[in-house]
């Protein structure tokens, strides 16, 4: 039934995985159990691939931020093939959509010139924002690993879990915490020198 709003009963029942009790309360309740459902997984065991990518991630992201851009890179690969790399642009381009991942997802689809991602791995040095993860949906990807947990906009396991969302059409795997460390120094040592020298991009943000 896609014409006017779910009842209550059905959107709890949409929420549910058939073998999980059902959920009782109110809608906030509810809301906050979706969460629940889908907790991202620590990559305990990454691949030699897996490290390879994000590091290339990685290096994309420092790139950005010797440009002055938010330290954010992001690599789509299939297998050991890298199709795309990207970094954060939305200084340089003044776009506010021009994320690491949504253009790095972008440019896959030019490189395989097809919008569907199949097979493929998204790899985020920060977990993906509402919009970057429902391109991760939308283009089909197979995976996503990303680095860092986002606690005001990760859409990956954090604030929800888009990527591993049952009700949608396409659901992906997703593995969070690979490289971690290194990300989230990143990010930290980017804003302290930010607040330190605002306007000035930093050389050098990791030892
Ligand atoms: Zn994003």
């Amino acid at each position: 039934m896609r014409s006017g709003p779910a009842s209550k009963a059905n959107w709890r029942n949409q929420l549910c995985d058939p073998n999980l009790e059902p959920i009782s309360g109110n809608i906030s309740e509810v809301q906050t159990a979706i969460i629940g459902f889908v907790p991202a997984p620590l990559t305990r065991d990454p691949s030699e691939t897996d490290i390879a990518m994000m590091r290339r991630a990685l290096l994309a992201a420092e790139e950005a931020a010797s440009k002055g851009e938010v330290p954010v890179g992001a690599v789509v690969a299939r297998g050991e093939e890298i199709l795309s790399v990207a970094a954060n642009e939305r200084e340089a381009t003044g776009d506010p959509t021009s994320h690491a991942e949504l253009l790095a997802i972008r440019r896959a689809s030019v490189t395989i010139d097809g919008w569907r991602l199949t097979d493929c791995t998204l790899y985020a040095t920060l977990e993906p924002c509402p919009m970057c993860a429902g391109a991760a949906h939308a283009s089909r990807l197979s995976r996503l690993v990303y680095a860092a947990p986002d606690p005001k906009a990760g859409y990956a396991g954090t604030l929800h879990n888009t990527p591993a969302d049952t009700r949608l059409n396409h659901t992906l795997i997703v593995e969070g915490g690979l490289l971690e460390d290194r990300a989230a120094t990143l990010l930290r040592n980017f804003f302290q020198y930010r607040r330190r020298r605002p306007g000035k991009a930093p050389e050098t943000l990791l030892p």
